[in-house]
């Protein structure tokens, strides 16, 4: 089956929600027809997308639900994200430009474990340290200066790999 992508609204403007089925997986977030109406009424369908359009409307929807910083962290690491097709889930491709800046160097040592990912032992995670969950480095605080160096760091480690 075809990608769908249905997004509802309360108002008739604003999205408050939407479905996305793809190959008979569903995956719904935030207010949709299913929900039990409020004093608002209920949700109706305000757009209807197909195929390529309903994918990457449903990437740009997980894309802006990643946050703030961490969406300005992956336009850091691939500033040309958007002219692409077929990505792989945003979260993924957060996980992955985390990775790249901390192969170029730009993490802390985790200052909670010592960098050994593992701290005092609870139910929930194990001895899985909580500051960087268990991935033993942490990120500065994402900043503009931060990110700038990111993305010259990344950019000047892509040009010397092109030239091998
Ligand atoms: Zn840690």
């Amino acid at each position: 089956m075809e990608a769908e992508y249905i997004a509802y609204s309360y108002d008739g403007a604003t999205v408050s929600g939407y479905h996305y089925n793809v190959g008979g997986k569903q995956i719904s977030y935030g207010a949709t027809t299913t929900c039990y109406p409020t004093k608002e009424g209920k949700p109706e369908e305000l757009y209807r997308l197909s195929g390529t359009e309903a994918k990457k409307e449903h990437w740009n929807t997980e894309f802006l639900r990643l946050g703030d910083d961490r969406r300005r962290l992956v336009l850091s690491v691939f500033p040309d994200i958007k002219k692409l097709d077929n990505l792989k889930p945003p979260k993924t491709i957060y996980e992955i430009a985390v990775s790249k800046i901390h192969k170029a160097g730009l993490t802390r040592v985790c200052s909670r474990c010592d960098g050994t990912g593992h701290y005092s032992y609870n139910q929930i995670d194990g001895t899985r340290c909580f500051k960087c969950g268990g991935r033993k480095f942490t990120l500065p605080k994402i900043a503009d200066k931060y990110l700038a160096l990111v993305k010259k760091t990344i950019a000047a480690g892509r040009e010397s790999e092109d030239a091998l």
